[in-house]
């Protein structure tokens, strides 16, 4: 018997992992097929940029050496190109680590942590990992209902989390509403404003949200290089806050969270708007891609401003997910996110949408 089992705190005995995409490997190894498509992560379908490439390249001389602690150069540009402080800055190993950050630095057992239905499944992980209590909101036509959050907000609360563009729904908040909510937040509440999709939000509907850690000291803004820079594979993201947050997240964190190579590649890929360009050219491209072909397949979907789309199959969507591996094409079943009726596919190439367009009506005509 292992007694190990039951020594664990009682928040992480009860803890359901996070489930990831399949990968591409696992499933040619399980079924034998040779092409296999990955539509589930919501990973850039443009592969590593040439800056960012060249940039890991001239790194690699260098890795006997530790990185640099202080993420210099990286904070440096991020300050440079978004207009804030580098003091502003804490860099993660991806933006998941700051999420984290915030929880281990701000949260305490029996301290309630208050988030959407249908919202990025990290939240209720990372909550049970502390031992605080969720406080899971249902959500409005699938997006974060602020009223009903707000109203979840009392003296024990410690954190909220908002992701804007939401995952898996890729619903949208409006800016006057989302401020006024932060504004709202008693001063012992902090705010995760989770941005990881961003840049591919419509430049007319986009919250530019990055100087409000000056007027809100309990807002942090954790975005990411893993989806429209294409580094998933890297680990880096960052926060931006008030200085006196960081100051704290500082603390807490590893020495050297960021890795070297993520701190080259993120720097060049900021620097390479070509390839920003180019990604959100085929985000939109891809996105009409497979709206239309729903349209045709009479299947409703979740108007999505991410790089993914969550369609309707009206009908339970596991045996679909099931049907499509075995046609070679990986998309999310998201009825761990109470939706199980949907799936979410991420946008790729244009081949990529098609040969699952394809499949998709393939699966459905039962051929
Ligand atoms: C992908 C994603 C992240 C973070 O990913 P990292 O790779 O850890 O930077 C954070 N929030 C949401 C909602 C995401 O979908």
């Amino acid at each position: 018997m292992n007694k190990f089992l039951e020594l664990a705190t009682a928040g992480v005995q009860q803890l359901v992992p996070y489930v990831p995409g399949k990968p591409v490997d696992e499933l040619q190894r399980e079924l034998g097929i040779a092409e296999v498509i990955k539509l589930a992560s919501n990973e850039n379908p443009l592969g590593t940029g040439a800056k960012a490439a060249a940039a890991i390249q001239a790194t690699l001389p260098e890795l006997t050496r530790y990185p640099d602690g202080s993420g210099f150069a990286l904070k440096a540009a991020l300050s440079a190109k978004l207009g804030v402080a580098p003091e502003q800055i804490t860099l993660g190993n991806g933006s998941s680590e700051i999420l984290e950050l915030v929880m281990r630095t701000f949260v305490t057992p029996e301290l309630e942590v208050v988030f959407s239905q249908h919202a990025f499944a990290l939240y209720p992980i990372l909550t049970q990992a502390v031992g605080a209590i969720a406080k899971a909101v249902p959500a409005k036509n699938y997006g974060h209902d602020l009223t009903a959050m707000r109203a979840q907000i009392g003296p024990q609360t410690r954190v909220v989390f908002i992701a804007n563009p939401n995952n898996p729904t890729g619903t949208l908040l409006a800016t006057v509403e989302l401020e006024a909510f932060i504004a709202s937040l008693p001063a012992h509440v902090l705010c995760v404003l989770d941005e990881a999709y961003y840049e591919f939000v419509d430049p007319v509907l986009r919250t530019e949200s990055l100087d409000w850690p000056n007027r809100y000291p309990n807002l942090i803004i954790a975005r990411t290089f893993s989806k429209a820079y294409g580094l998933a594979g890297l680990r880096i993201g960052y926060g931006i806050s008030a200085p006196d947050m960081a100051d704290m997240l500082n603390r807490v964190r590893q020495p050297f969270n960021s890795n070297m190579l993520a701190l080259a590649a993120a720097e060049a890929a900021l620097g390479d708007v070509d390839y920003l360009d180019q990604t959100l050219a085929l985000n939109n491209a891809g996105m009409l891609q497979l709206t239309g072909a729903f349209q045709d397949l009479g299947l409703p979907w979740i108007p999505s401003s991410g790089n993914f789309v969550s369609v309707d199959v009206l009908q339970p969507a596991l045996p679909i997910y099931q049907a499509l591996l075995h046609k070679g094409v990986i998309v999310r079943p998201v009825a761990n996110y109470e939706m199980p009726r949907h799936l979410r596919v991420s946008i790729g190439t244009q081949r990529e949408n098609q040969i699952f367009i394809t499949a998709l009506r393939e699966v459905l005509q039962g051929v």
